[in-house]
């Protein structure tokens, strides 16, 4: 090419304002240990501090390389068959009603969670989404939801899941969520591995996910919070859109009874780096001597047994913007019926059956436990 042919920078940058268009500035890297190093006066830098830095950045390499590897595998759809790549995490609350009306700043919100999960491959997002009459944001919860994904990949076949996560120990390392890992690697003889990235540099997939959701809805009134879980649904305008689940209160299983089964001991959770689970449990827990555990037939029990009421003072609040106007009246039926007669079902005890068994869709799953003792 002719050096007359190259345009100027001048030229470039001319033609391209004239589009309206702009670069993306990528979100900065805003890890607290990275930041406060870097603003360290080179003076103050120990070499005890180095070490810490260069040990921090290599686990930080260590965990994306391990993602990017996997991520990059999967893109296959032969490698994909049995493996099945995943990031996952809690998105912020949301909100109900939101919007630019002045009322809605002094009073108390309803509450909507959205837990999300990205496979990698096949690029499908899963929305696994409860409102706060349901359920908490707690371990019950995403245990709950994981169990879910796990039951669904198995079932297509899957027999190996790899977990990436940030280092949450609510959400991610604790003794329920491994009790029901193991449950699941017996269950439907699958492997899962949960790898955790290094705290401060966890941007995910499924992050993007909580980004598109929040932004379909940025200008947007919400007034019900059956529209956060439509946003869900529409958040992706092409294929495959967004499969969400709404997650009912029979499903979220209490996993403590599991954990207690089993002498915890040996798993220092702080200092877990990677989680492989396989059909020997014992390689990471030694069970309880004479509490045998079967994990095929164990039954799971519901954690909740009412839907959670509506605080007095909240509902309230919520009700006034009913009535006067702020929330339009096609969304008043939630508010002014709905929440309320939640809240009667409490007072009259009138709870749901306790006793969910979570076996018989299991049965038809070949079992691995030998042992075949079940719980005294
Ligand atoms: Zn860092």
């Amino acid at each position: 090419m002719k050096k007359t042919e190259i345009a100027s920078l001048k030229l470039y940058r001319k033609v391209f304002r004239s589009y309206k268009l702009r670069f993306y500035k990528p979100k900065k890297d805003l890890c607290p240990k990275c930041l406060a190093w870097k603003h360290k006066a080179p003076g103050s830098r120990t070499p005890e501090g180095a070490d810490k830095m260069s040990v921090h950045l290599k686990q930080k390499q260590l965990s994306y390389k391990l993602k990017d590897a996997d991520t990059k595998f999967v893109q296959s759809a032969d490698n994909r068959i049995e493996l099945c790549v995943i990031t996952r995490d809690l998105q912020k609350t949301m909100s109900t009603p939101k919007g630019e009306n002045g009322e809605f700043y002094y009073k108390s919100k309803f509450t909507t969670y959205n837990f999300t999960v990205f496979v990698s491959g096949e690029q499908q997002g899963y929305c696994y989404t409860w409102d706060q009459t349901t359920g908490k944001k707690g371990c019950t919860e995403v245990t709950s939801c994981m169990w879910s994904f796990i039951k669904m990949q198995a079932v297509k076949g899957i027999k190996e899941i790899r977990i990436y996560s940030d280092n949450c120990a609510a959400q991610n390392k604790n003794q329920y969520l491994f009790a029901m890992y193991v449950m699941a690697s017996i269950r439907y003889n699958i492997k899962i591995v949960h790898r955790y990235l290094e705290s401060g540099h966890t941007l995910l997939q499924c992050d993007s996910m909580h980004a598109r959701i929040e932004n379909s809805m940025k200008n947007e009134d919400v007034f019900s919070p059956s529209q956060w879980v439509t946003a869900m649904k529409m958040a992706k305008v092409n294929n495959p859109k967004y499969i969400v689940k709404v997650m009912e209160q029979e499903e979220l299983y209490d996993f403590t009874p599991l954990a207690s089964f089993q002498s915890w001991d040996k798993i220092k959770t702080s200092q877990i780096r990677e989680e492989e689970l396989t059909l020997t449990e014992t390689q990471i827990m030694k069970p309880k001597r004479g509490r045998p555990v079967n994990w095929s037939t164990f039954p799971l029990k519901r954690t909740y047994q009412t839907k959670f009421p509506v605080r007095p003072d909240i509902l309230k609040g919520l009700q006034d913007l009913c009535k006067s106007g702020a929330i339009p009246a096609e969304h008043a039926p939630f508010y002014m019926e709905h929440l309320p007669s939640l809240n009667l079902i409490q007072q009259e005890g009138d709870a749901p059956n306790s006793d969910v068994s979570d076996v018989g869709s299991d049965a038809e799953i070949e079992s691995s436990d030998s042992e075949g003792s079940d719980v005294e």
